[in-house]
């Protein structure tokens, strides 16, 4: 049984991007979304409050791939999934070995993130 209370830290410097996925989740039945432009920001609200899953982008003034690393140290077990453009295999075998649970590659179709949270959350 999915839980639509859990608490989603979305990640993105793009407020476009950002829209997309909170848009997707809420149509997914998720309520509970709290959104953050940057990884130092989102570093920030990570260490203030509780979060259930964290979804992150890569290229940001501060990158995705340190808010991966911070959060990895505090916390082992909090799923993570980065949304980026870096595509290659290189940057996926980079992001997997951060702590990064699962990756999507932009664009993607909200089927894809359906899909991607079904992986880790069930
Ligand atoms: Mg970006």
């Amino acid at each position: 049984m999915e839980n639509f209370n859990i608490k989603i830290l979305v990640v993105d410097d793009s407020s476009t991007m950002r829209r997309i996925i909170k848009n997707v989740l809420i149509k997914l039945g998720y309520k509970n979304i709290v959104e953050s432009d940057d990884g130092l920001n989102a570093w920030e609200k990570f260490q203030k409050d509780k979060f259930d899953i964290v979804l992150t982008d890569w290229n940001m003034p501060t990158p995705g791939l340190d808010l991966v690393h911070k959060i990895r140290f505090k916390n082992k077990d909090i799923p993570i999934i980065m949304i980026t453009t870096e595509g290659g295999k290189r940057e996926v075998i980079i992001a997997l070995k951060a702590g990064v649970n699962n990756y999507i590659v932009k664009p993607f179709t909200p089927i894809i993130l359906k899909e991607k949270l079904k992986e880790i959350l069930i």
